[in-house]
């Protein structure tokens, strides 16, 4: 059985359906503000019941592409403080921060390249100019201190990027999983950088998680593996459900770059707020791992096989935020609608591999909680999903819609009978009468073919 049901799409300006996804993002419990009963600290996010599962989806679906299926990936799962020279061998202790100015009379600091675009001083008579100071230097990285003692305690650094151990640890993993060049090693992990203007909800924030591929190959073979990649994770994105209306990639041009990089392709989703980058993809020729062979004084070199000469490989990076990924994909899904007979509905189109509970088993009435519990704990064993006995059917669809549920499964006085459930899709709120012991098959199928 199914119906169609005719739907309209509201039209919204883009940065206001951004005020209502942040509001729904934390009524509903997927991201709200780190601290929030203490006012919140700015850079921070929180990830509640359901954001946790999407978050887990997104990175086991680039876990699954990136490293299990495939035997020329290893898996890393490194500590977030590293060593200090770590820090001076990748150049962040030299390089890695902002030069900044502030407006003296309103207080305004923003980066010196974009004082042009800082709009007019509020705080100045006569005059709508800035007062600006001397470009300062910030650093980005967050330190902390390694050692009980204050004195003599060794100052230390949280990681701004994940990949640095990975060439750190570069040749005891390709020792240990017997790999020869090509190969690549993956890590998922959180990373932190003091931005000094963290904004547009968690796109910009000061703790946040990358999945980072560090994949090594030969010199010769750079130009060929960074196209290879780029297409790879330009199929992942496509295959998450973002269209050519929302995703492009942007190669930067050579005074973007930076200083370790030869060759860099930005994929940029059309957030609310504009274009921006979810994924960087960066040749970043051996300019890391001869940096680490000289601070370290080991030889991370290998052997070429043919002509038994040692050489350092070239590394091709894809790095994409987890966080900001979540964000594309939440930004993406939020739909209003007003429905056939003019009732609203809010629904999030996740795809339903990112969907944070798969299924909501709903007994139509109290009296038959018993047996719709028994459907519930049936799928529970392969998905998350959510049991609710509570209130109207319609608004328990509603509530589903709203946090982007695929399927409802729903028990009612017939089912007794005809051992039969209706199963509701989320977006085209078609329904199919099933047999009990087909649904698992039948979410299966569905669930698998999403991704
Ligand atoms: P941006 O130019 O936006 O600051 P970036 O070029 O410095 O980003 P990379 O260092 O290439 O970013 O990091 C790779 C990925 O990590 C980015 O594509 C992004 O998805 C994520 N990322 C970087 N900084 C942040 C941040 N402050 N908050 C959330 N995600 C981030």
């Amino acid at each position: 059985m199914s119906h169609d049901v005719e739907t309209t799409e509201v039209d919204r300006q883009p940065l206001a359906r951004m005020d209502e996804l942040v509001s729904l993002c934390a009524r509903r419990g997927f991201v709200f503000p780190s601290s929030d009963i203490y006012g919140g600290i700015n850079g921070f996010w929180d990830y509640g019941p359901l954001g946790v599962e999407l978050k887990n989806n997104l990175k086991s679906l680039w876990w699954r592409r990136v490293v299990r299926e495939r035997d020329d990936v290893e898996g890393l799962d490194s500590s977030i403080v590293a060593h200090p020279r770590t820090w001076e061998a990748s150049g962040h202790v030299e390089s890695f921060s902002d030069p900044m100015v502030d407006c003296r009379a309103c207080k305004r600091r923003v980066r010196a390249d974009q004082r042009d675009d800082a709009g007019p001083c509020p705080s100045r008579e006569g005059t709508s100019e800035h007062d600006w100071t001397e470009p300062r230097d910030f650093d980005l990285m967050l330190r902390t201190q390694i050692g009980a003692a204050a004195e003599g305690a060794l100052e230390a650094h949280l990681r701004p990027e994940t990949c640095q151990s990975i060439f750190t640890d570069f040749k005891r993993v390709r020792e240990a999983a017997r790999q020869k060049i090509p190969f690549g090693i993956a890590q998922i992990g959180k990373a932190f950088r003091n931005e000094i203007n963290p904004r547009h909800f968690t796109f910009r924030s000061r703790e946040f998680e990358q999945a980072e591929l560090e994949f090594f190959v030969r010199d010769a073979e750079r130009a060929s593996w960074f196209e290879y990649w780029l297409d790879e994770r330009v199929r992942f994105h496509r295959d998450l459900g973002f269209g050519d209306e929302s995703l492009r990639v942007r190669e930067q041009d050579k005074d973007e770059l930076a200083h370790y990089c030869n060759k860099a392709v930005d994929i940029e989703y059309r957030f609310p707020f504009g274009w921006q980058e979810i994924e960087g993809i960066h040749d970043r020729g051996a300019w890391d791992l001869s940096r680490h062979s000289e601070f370290s004084g080991k030889d991370l070199s290998v052997t070429d096989e043919s002509t038994k000469e040692r050489y350092l490989p070239a590394v091709i990076e894809t790095s994409v935020g987890i966080d900001r990924t979540c964000l594309a994909l939440l930004a993406h899904a939020y739909h209003e609608e007003t429905l056939e007979g003019g009732e609203a509905r809010t629904v999030l189109r996740l795809n339903p591999a990112v969907a944070p509970i798969k299924a909501a088993v709903l007994p139509l009435s109290k009296k038959l909680a018993e047996p719709a519990e028994r459907i519930a704990r049936e799928l529970r064993r392969e998905w998350n999903v959510f049991f609710d006995v509570a209130g109207n059917i319609g608004r328990r669809y509603r509530r589903q819609d709203e946090i982007g549920t695929p399927f409802c499964v729903t028990y009612d006085f017939d089912s007794e009978q005809d051992g039969r459930v209706t199963v509701r899709e989320r977006d085209g709120m078609s329904q199919d009468r099933i047999a009990i012991a087909q649904v698992r098959s039948y979410l299966g199928e569905r669930l698998e073919s999403a991704f």
